[in-house]
């Protein structure tokens, strides 16, 4: 690597910032970041190559944030992202770097939800829009949202934008920027449309690529197993069985295949839930809700519904049905084994789908062989952090020993994760701290993780006590 820098302190970066970075643990730079940080804090444009969990969010956050001036509302950075999911998590990591900016405001201006609510937030202004490209056009041609004062830009996956459908909406938002505006492209892949919008809209960016380094191509072990037809279902139960994850990811091919295999989980006695097209919203976000917080531990999904989610600490993806094109084989098992953790990503094969193992090999690089099926006894659970305690090894994988409550109160509100854990745990919850897992706070709702053994105590004392001295509707969801 040309670049010296390897600690977020060898750069020019406020000690209000730095001190973030230093209590959200990361210590040194993920390559990516290494590359790009000093690129973006000098104002050039750029032109990335990086995955999700390779650092990128902060990459291109740290620099909106030094260059912010909290003193004006107005918008000054516009990051656009493919999916709802994917901007709330962006939102989300910007939030967290952001929260010793007094007062900043970041609006979510993503589709699927009310316009209403978001004309008003930025009636009120807000420092940084992180938004899907058809939802921002829509408030730019609305006059709600103003980029006079707009000093970055971010398209974060511009490749799946594009995928998607919303090139024309890219380029009449970049051609709405101001000309001076600093523009920063990510994209995992870099197809010539990418390159002519690049062309277009940018000032001699610089290009950075990330290769795989020595460290990241060993941090996902790959492995083939070849199940016939009628038996890949209880060949998925047993990969489940032997590798024991805390959290994973089936793909299937086709949604109406997510639900049955999860279905057919849950009679085993493994808790997994279906993410596919047909969830409403809301649906949607408890699904993903319980996953993360390690209420359910299998998710299955399809490539689109799965598009965006970001899981950390995922150890396991399994490919249920073997994908048909190599990129999306990729893209599938990039999900396991981030930041510098090692991660697993299994694939069931079909004899008849041998012939797509070439395919991968060829565009990875690789020789895929097949092995022989699991068996014996399952491995034993790694630590669990949030009990802290351990099952007997026989039922590691079927057990999720959280509960997700819902609160119908979020930021808007004004609910802090404090106010749920003081409930929970005060005079009236009784519960200790380490009874309780992840608390994620949104607009309007939010979910708390409790122990299994621990839910109907925690429902019960949620829904006759008070939070914050007001009452919410509580509910244990399933
Ligand atoms: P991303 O690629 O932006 O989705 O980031 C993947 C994960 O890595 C996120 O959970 C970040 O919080 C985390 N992360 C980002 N930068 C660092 C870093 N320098 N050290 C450790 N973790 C990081």
């Amino acid at each position: 690597m040309k670049n010296k820098l390897e600690h977020f302190s060898d750069l020019d970066l406020p000690p209000l910032l730095l001190e973030v970075i230093a209590e959200l643990g990361y210590t040194k730079m993920t390559p990516i970041q290494a590359e790009s940080i000093p690129v973006l804090l000098s104002g050039r444009d750029l032109v990335g190559q990086s995955k999700t969990g390779s650092g990128k969010t902060a990459a291109f956050s740290i620099p909106i944030l030094r260059n912010i001036n909290m003193k004006t509302r107005a918008v000054q950075a516009l990051i656009l992202c493919p999916t709802r999911e994917l901007c709330a998590q962006v939102a989300r990591e910007v939030r967290r770097l952001g929260r010793r900016h007094a007062g900043l405001q970041v609006l979510v201006g993503s589709g699927g939800q009310f316009i209403a609510p978001q004309v008003g937030a930025l009636e009120k202004g807000a420092h940084i829009v992180v938004g899907t490209p058809g939802r921002v056009l829509d408030l730019i041609q609305r006059k709600s949202l103003i980029l006079s004062k707009t000093t970055t830009l971010v398209l974060d996956e511009a490749d799946r934008m594009l995928d998607m459908g919303f090139e024309e909406d890219m380029e009449q938002i970049l051609a709405a920027l101001p000309r001076k505006c600093q523009s920063v492209f990510f994209s995992a892949t870099f197809p010539q449309s990418i390159t002519d919008l690049s062309a277009k809209y940018q000032q001699n960016p610089v290009t950075v690529t990330i290769k795989d380094a020595a460290g990241e191509e060993a941090a996902i072990e790959e492995k083939f197993y070849e199940a016939g037809l009628g038996e890949k279902t209880t060949a998925l139960i047993k990969i489940l069985e032997h590798h024991a994850p805390q959290s994973a990811i089936v793909f299937t091919n086709m949604k109406a295949v997510a639900r049955e295999v999860s279905d057919a989980l849950n009679n085993t006695g493994i808790s997994a839930a279906s993410l596919h097209g047909d969830l409403e919203q809301f649906e949607r976000d408890r699904v993903m809700a319980r996953f993360r917080n390690q209420s359910t531990r299998i998710l299955v999904a399809t490539d689109v519904a799965a598009r965006g989610i970001d899981v950390e600490s995922l150890d396991l993806v399994v490919n249920f049905d073997c994908p048909s094109k190599p990129d999306t084989y990729v893209h599938r098992i990039g999900r396991t084994g981030r930041a510098g953790k090692t991660g697993l990503a299994v694939s069931i094969v079909t004899p008849r789908e041998k012939f797509k193992l070439a395919l991968i090999g060829e565009y990875t690089s690789t020789k895929p062989v097949i092995s022989p099926l699991p068996r014996g006894k399952p491995q034993a659970e790694k630590s669990d952090v949030i009990t802290g305690g351990r099952d007997n090894t026989e039922s590691v994988i079927k057990a999720a020993r959280m509960e997700t409550i819902s609160i119908s109160a979020g930021r808007k509100d004004k609910l802090r994760p404090g106010d749920i854990l003081g409930a929970l745990t005060g005079e009236s919850g009784g519960l200790k701290g380490d009874d309780v897992g992840k608390i994620e706070i949104h607009d309007r709702i939010s979910y708390v993780a409790v122990r299994k053994d621990v839910a109907q105590h925690a429902l019960k004392s949620l829904i006759e006590g008070k939070i914050k001295g007001r009452t919410f509707k509580v509910m244990l969801l399933r």
